[in-house]
């Protein structure tokens, strides 16, 4: 399905990026990983190699410039295209709007927003000239709905929606298309720390009656990376169980 594509997927070392980067390899796309943890790259491009896959590893931070530059560099260098980019690498820095402080904010924004762009603008150097490629943000549920306690991820994933809306109308003559997924609730790192009565509290309010899973994202990044997803840019696609309609 994938057979020729060159992907590139933030935030890979773990969690959604993990699963996502599992996926697009095994339909046959040439992944290119990153993160700041080089081990755990590393041992992804062993496992996705295991599953008869094609994988470059290129540990680095999505928040600075020449990173970001030289995670799209390598990718050409190897593989000579970009086809795919997930900007996924993120993270949380949670506390109430009184307490925040100016570093929670500006390394949740940094990261997750600025990482999408500078991402984003590398990539789409490649792709406008290549005149084509899907580039795909993962955002939040939040980002849609807000949550108490997270006024840097929210505004963070919300901007992400921004981002791609933009993105989207540029580039569209250059058939490269944008699109948003918003995760809602999955079973990940991130949430592992979550007490187990939030937890509780939070099932109560999603439809489906349960957390997502890794592969439920990276379902729907599949969708969003294939020829099937032609005619679809500037899109918001909420994989949360019901929890926001
Ligand atoms: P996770 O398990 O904490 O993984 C986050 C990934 O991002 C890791 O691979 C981490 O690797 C990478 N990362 C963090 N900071 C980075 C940086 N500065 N530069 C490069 N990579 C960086 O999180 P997850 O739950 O899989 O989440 C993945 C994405 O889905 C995030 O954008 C998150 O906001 C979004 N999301 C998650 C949920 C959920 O319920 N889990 C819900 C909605 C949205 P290193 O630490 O090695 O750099």
């Amino acid at each position: 399905m994938l057979e020729g594509k060159v992907a590139i997927i933030t935030g890979a070392s773990r969690g959604i990026g993990r699963a996502i980067a599992r996926q697009l390899a095994a339909l046959g796309a040439k992944v290119v990983v990153s993160a700041r943890n080089a081990t755990l790259l590393q041992e992804l491009v062993e496992t996705i190699k295991g599953e008869g896959g094609e994988a470059l590893a290129v540990d680095g931070d999505v928040a600075l410039g020449a990173d970001a530059d030289r995670l799209i560099d390598q990718a050409v260098a190897a593989f000579g295209r970009v086809d795919i980019l997930v900007n996924n690498a993120g993270i949380t820095r949670d506390s109430l709007l009184v307490r925040m402080k100016d570093e929670d904010w500006d390394q949740v924004l940094d990261t997750n927003l600025k990482g999408a762009f500078l991402c984003s603008r590398a990539a789409a150097r490649v792709m406008t000239k290549q005149k084509s490629g899907r580039i795909i943000n993962i955002s939040s549920v939040v980002g849609e709905m807000g949550n108490a306690g997270q006024a840097n991820y929210c505004a963070s994933k919300a901007g992400l929606i921004g981002l791609t809306k933009s993105n989207a109308r540029e580039l569209a003559r250059r058939n490269v298309t944008v699109n948003a997924v918003t995760p809602g609730f999955i079973t990940t790192d991130m949430t592992a720390d979550l007490p187990e009565k939030i937890k509780e509290g939070l099932t109560t309010q999603i439809p489906l009656g349960k957390m997502g899973s890794c592969e439920d994202i990276a379902h729907a990044v599949v969708f969003l990376a294939s020829d099937q997803s032609a005619y679809i840019t500037g899109q918001v696609l909420g994989v949360n169980g019901g929890m926001y309609m």
